[in-house]
């Protein structure tokens, strides 16, 4: 099969439509990460996404809608705060998961009662949903524990030859995955953390908490229990304060034929003058929008590649900080697939 790198006119999106009718699997910009999507309500068109990632059965998908679609039918209740979060940050990268009716292929949620619906905000994937006019059922569309893909280059890196079309709306400016934020209770639950920070969420309800599985126990959100995001090559992390250490590791490595490559912020990549290094930025929206992009870039440069973790930890890094931990798999859940 030719994968068809279009961006969006008339013809492709007429393209996207009739794949999508057709039970095929479309990639399209977001302003997160790239999507893979295909129509919700067909068990075999959800499936082929499954199979195609090579994600297991278990991990559910998030539905994305343009704005203006009717939710209305796909969830059964909805907590008194919802409509203030989407009328604030919605369309945008937060996914609200509510209390399914069960309308949308049984696939896309894994057997779970509820459902993840995301608006995204970016004009690919609104003139794409409004087209199709269906709930498109979309994970990020990198094959399974890959680095998420930010550019339509990327995509085309994992899925060449397997899909049909990717609809190319540039790199994405938002850079990691929409927050994931549970709406079946009486407060909101952040089960995975995004550009929609916990701070912005409880300046809306009043509260909002973030969601930690405990050893052992099922996670909320089935995603977060795998290892994810990595770069195809061998990989060692440190916090800022043991850079003496990380020096030491990069040049034990050098002597060993190995060539590592520094991972960091802008401040600590100026202290690193002469060694290999890809510089994630100076601000939490830099290093969101920089950190996939490096990731790929540092597998295929380098054989080791050494993150050290930014200094700040809230707000918008409190995702960076979650996806670059997974990365370097120095953390991943209570089990890896
Ligand atoms: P991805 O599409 O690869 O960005 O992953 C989607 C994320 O949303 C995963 O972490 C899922 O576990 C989470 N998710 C999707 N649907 C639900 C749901 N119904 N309940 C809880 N988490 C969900
Ligand atoms: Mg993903």
């Amino acid at each position: 099969m030719e994968t068809k790198i279009l961006s969006c006119s008339r013809g492709s999106l007429e393209l996207a439509k009739k794949y999508i009718e057709e039970g095929e699997v479309v990639a399209f910009h977001t302003e997160t990460v790239y999507g893979l999507g295909a129509n919700a309500f067909s068990d075999d068109a959800v499936l082929k996404i499954f199979e195609l990632k090579g994600r297991p059965s278990d991990n559910p998908l998030i539905v994305h809608v343009h704005q203006g679609y009717d939710i209305s039918p796909l969830i059964d209740r909805e907590p008194s705060y919802a409509a203030a979060l989407r009328k604030a940050f919605l369309p945008g990268p937060l996914t609200m998961v509510y209390p399914s009716t069960g309308k949308v292929s049984k696939y896309v949620s894994c057997g779970l009662d509820t459902l993840a619906i995301r608006v995204p905000s970016s004009p690919t994937a609104q003139v794409f949903l409004r087209e199709a006019d269906l709930p498109i059922a979309a994970p990020s569309a990198n094959l399974s524990k890959h680095v998420s893909p930010v550019t339509a280059r990327h995509v085309y890196d994992d899925f060449n030859g397997k899909i049909p079309l990717i609809l190319d709306g540039g790199a994405c400016s938002g850079g990691i995955e929409s927050t994931v934020l549970d709406c079946t209770e009486e407060l909101p639950l952040i089960l995975r953390e995004g550009l929609v920070t916990r701070e912005m969420i409880a300046s809306v309800v009043g509260d909002c908490g973030v969601y930690h599985a405990q050893k052992g126990e099922q996670p909320k959100s089935p995603g977060m229990a795998y290892k994810h995001y990595s770069p195809r090559c061998k990989t060692a992390y440190y916090l800022a304060e043991d850079l003496p250490k990380a020096i030491h590791g990069y040049e034990k490595a050098r002597s060993e034929g190995e060539d590592p490559c520094f991972l960091c912020e802008s401040e600590v990549c100026r202290k690193l003058n002469g060694y290999h290094t890809l510089d994630l930025g100076g601000t939490d929206e830099e290093m969101a929008r920089r950190l996939y992009d490096l990731l790929r870039k540092g597998e295929k440069s380098a054989t080791l590649l050494i993150g050290i973790e930014p200094k700040k930890k809230d707000g918008v890094m409190a995702g960076v900080l979650n996806r670059m931990r997974r990365a370097f798999g120095v953390e991943h859940g209570t089990e890896e697939s």
